[in-house]
């Protein structure tokens, strides 16, 4: 299959779809990127690798890293992560706020905030210094020393991020975060700051495409962690458009606010796209649109 040629076909038919939808401005900082900014990346476990533009451009991975946060908190055996967080699509935005109160306090799953809160309330006591493990972890799982934090993307998310207060707040008040609000949510706001290009984010979900297997070292999850991890992925990886990305697409996969989605096929490959304007779900736009026309040309998808 001449793939490079496949992505070069998606970019040309995606990049000249007028409406590109519009950046995440809850988040100034990024309010302001550039929509017609367009990159997809594909990396099988080969080792083959091809891009189409913008991928080698570093942005705001925002909840993509979520699913690494996952990763992280799963390899501590002494933490029973499925007391404090479900696994069942929630349905509702990715900052909803009721169902913590209704379901007293435990997130529907890992992915939407309050379930990534409260995993980074795990990491922030397993660690011992939170923010430079989990950096030093992304790091280590990609080989590359040159990914960091966007301190003006945290900055900037810490001045605003009141929904996030609010529900760490509520998740404090029914018991299940055990370290105090600021300190959680500094972790937090740093984590979903990761700076990352299309390259590195597939270099770091390889591991999630490669049952467990880092390409770089030895650092290894379980095949078991590796199946569930991948599993949450593709129930609830999209928030309230979980049921339309696997419908479309077909992978498990993981999107975040700056724009980028990261989806794969075990035992395959890893594809990454960077399109900053997101639709009504906070989902980008094009992003879907890239990898609905990948697993459609390349008829490459799970099922
Ligand atoms: N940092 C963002 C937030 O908490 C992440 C949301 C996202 O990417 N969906 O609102």
């Amino acid at each position: 299959m001449d793939y490079q040629a496949i992505l070069e076909t998606i970019y040309q038919q995606v990049t000249a779809i007028k409406d590109k939808g519009t950046p995440a401005a809850y988040i100034p900082e990024l309010a302001h990127i550039d929509v017609n900014n367009f990159g997809l990346y594909l990396q099988n476990n080969t080792g083959d690798v091809y891009g189409v533009g913008e991928y080698d451009t570093k942005f705001s991975i925002q909840s993509i890293s979520k699913a690494l946060a996952l990763a992280l908190a799963s390899s501590f055996d002494a933490v029973d992560i499925l007391k404090r967080v479900d696994v069942e699509p929630s349905g509702h935005p990715f900052n909803q706020l009721a169902l913590i109160e209704i379901e007293n306090g435990i997130p529907r799953n890992p992915f939407i905030n309050s379930g990534a809160i409260v995993i980074a309330d795990i990491l922030v006591s397993q660690l011992e210094n939170p923010k430079a493990d989990f950096l030093n972890y992304v790091r280590d799982i990609t080989g590359d020393t040159s990914i960091a934090y966007d301190l003006n993307v945290a900055a900037s998310e810490k001045a605003t991020g009141h929904k996030n207060f609010a529900a760490a707040h509520l998740l404090k008040s029914f018991g299940n975060l055990h370290n105090d609000v600021d300190t959680v949510l500094d972790f937090y706001f740093h984590q979903c700051a990761l700076h990352m290009s299309c390259v590195q984010i597939a270099k770091a979900f390889h591991l999630f495409a490669n049952r467990g297997k880092c390409q770089v070292n030895k650092l290894r999850l379980t095949e078991q962690k590796v199946k569930r991890i991948n599993a949450i992925m593709l129930t609830c990886g999209f928030y309230d458009e979980a049921g339309e990305f696997a419908f479309e697409v077909g992978l498990p996969g993981k999107s975040g606010v700056g724009g980028g989605i990261v989806a794969l096929l075990p035992d395959n490959f890893v594809i990454s796209v960077w399109a900053p304007g997101l639709n009504k779900r906070g989902n980008s736009k094009l992003g879907m649109l890239a990898l609905e026309q990948f697993t459609t040309k390349t008829e490459l998808s799970i099922f």
